[in-house]
């Protein structure tokens, strides 16, 4: 039986091989942890650096069971598994943040009937589940909206914007699997995230709001902390304190969110695990949000999450991304980080870079690109 906290050496398992997992493994390492990484794929970035691998399909009974047997607590950097298989999985060992919570990340239509019951604002949205109820949808919502799948959606990936009654056809056939969800667009000035993490004590630790840039639907730029006035940065605070606290989540927790043009915080989506937006901890933060997500799942004392300086983090995305390696290795004060993927495929996160500046020396937005030297825009 596994007990918290958990002793050192002892196995902590992770579903997912990517670089989250990656870096939580490291995280894990200099706690005296040992990671077992279950993934499909062969040479994956987290195995890379883990104890033990099992590969496999994420849905077979048999090494879920295998991986599940050698770990003393299991968590996720890849929430997609099937309901069966977070069963079979959470039968056998702890598993953190539970099943419960993962399950209302795993669909859009859940995770917003969640957020709105807890208090939380999103988007103005309906669900859609056939042609017609699209019309009434977007009667109601208006134009534009985006159209997205409630399952398996990121980094803009199963979504479309709809701009004219043009679009409905094109979008409805092409958007699977259906059921799908309508928002309303949303005039956003920025995009904010926090990170907070939660122990099973119910402590909470909440990184600093950062501001997020993205570039064809995917996370470019992160800026720590944001730049935004002090009434959205407590409203962005606050609802990432209620929504891990109704989760009852024990681990991390990510919270996307908008303000829009008329200042108020509205929530895109939630992640409850390491999240791109919180890489800049590792470099910033005496403790990141890796650390942070391993001490809760182990049950350790969470220490609070305070920066020690500002911080710009840069992804390296696909083959432009990994072009700029060795110019971004060379440039002198930018922190590298490479995720060891043999393919640069176009989009995929392949590493990123981490400027930092004196706490409270957050240039605008020229000295930022100055400062990110060969990878500045
Ligand atoms: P998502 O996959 O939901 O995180 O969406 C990816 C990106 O698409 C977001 O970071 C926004 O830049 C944009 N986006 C998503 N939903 C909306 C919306 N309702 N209104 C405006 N922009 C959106």
């Amino acid at each position: 039986m596994t007990r918290f906290p958990l002793p050192p050496n002892a196995t902590i398992g992770l579903v997912g091989g990517g670089q989250l997992g990656r870096m939580s493994a490291l995280a894990a390492a200099r706690l005296g942890y040992r990671c077992h990484i279950l993934t499909r794929e062969t040479d994956s970035p987290a195995a890379q650096v883990s104890h033990g691998v099992t590969i496999s399909d994420y849905s077979d009974p048999v090494s879920l069971r295998a991986f599940a047997d050698v770990a003393d607590v299991i968590s996720f950097e890849f929430e997609n598994v099937s309901a069966e298989g977070l069963d079979l999985l959470a039968s056998i060992r702890p598993v953190r943040p539970s099943p419960s919570v993962l399950r209302i990340s795993q669909d859009r239509v859940d995770e917003k009937t969640f957020l709105n019951g807890a208090g939380v604002a999103t988007a103005p949205w309906a669900r859609v589940d056939s042609r017609r109820e699209l019309d009434e949808a977007v009667r109601r919502l208006g134009l534009p909206a985006v159209l997205k799948t409630t399952r398996l959606g990121y980094d803009g990936k199963g979504q479309a914007t709809l701009r004219a009654m043009a679009d409905l056809d094109g979008a409805w056939a092409r958007l699977d699997p259906k059921p799908l969800v309508l928002e309303g667009f949303v005039d956003f000035a920025q995009e904010i995230s926090v990170v907070v993490a939660r122990g099973d004590d119910g402590a909470l630790s909440s990184f600093d709001t950062v501001e997020n840039r993205h570039r064809d639907h995917i996370l470019d730029l992160t800026l720590a902390p944001a730049r935004i006035s002090p009434a959205a940065d407590q409203a962005a605070q606050a609802i990432g304190c209620r929504v891990a606290e109704a989760l009852d989540v024990v681990g991390l927790l990510a919270v996307e969110m908008f303000i829009d043009s008329d200042g108020k915080v509205l929530v895109n989506e939630i992640a409850p695990r390491p999240h791109n937006s919180g890489h800049w901890t590792i470099d910033a933060c005496p403790a990141s949000q890796f650390e942070l997500h391993i001490r809760a799942i182990a049950g350790l004392a969470l220490p609070s999450a305070t920066r020690h300086s500002d911080a710009v983090m840069k992804n390296l995305i696909g083959p432009e991304g990994v072009a700029l390696w060795p110019a971004a290795v060379a440039e002198p004060g930018l922190i590298p980080h490479l995720y060891g993927k043999a393919a640069a495929l176009p989009g995929r996160k392949m590493g990123h870079v981490t400027r930092l500046f004196p706490r409270g020396g957050l240039p605008g937005d020229f000295g930022v690109n100055a400062a990110l030297g060969v990878l500045g825009g």
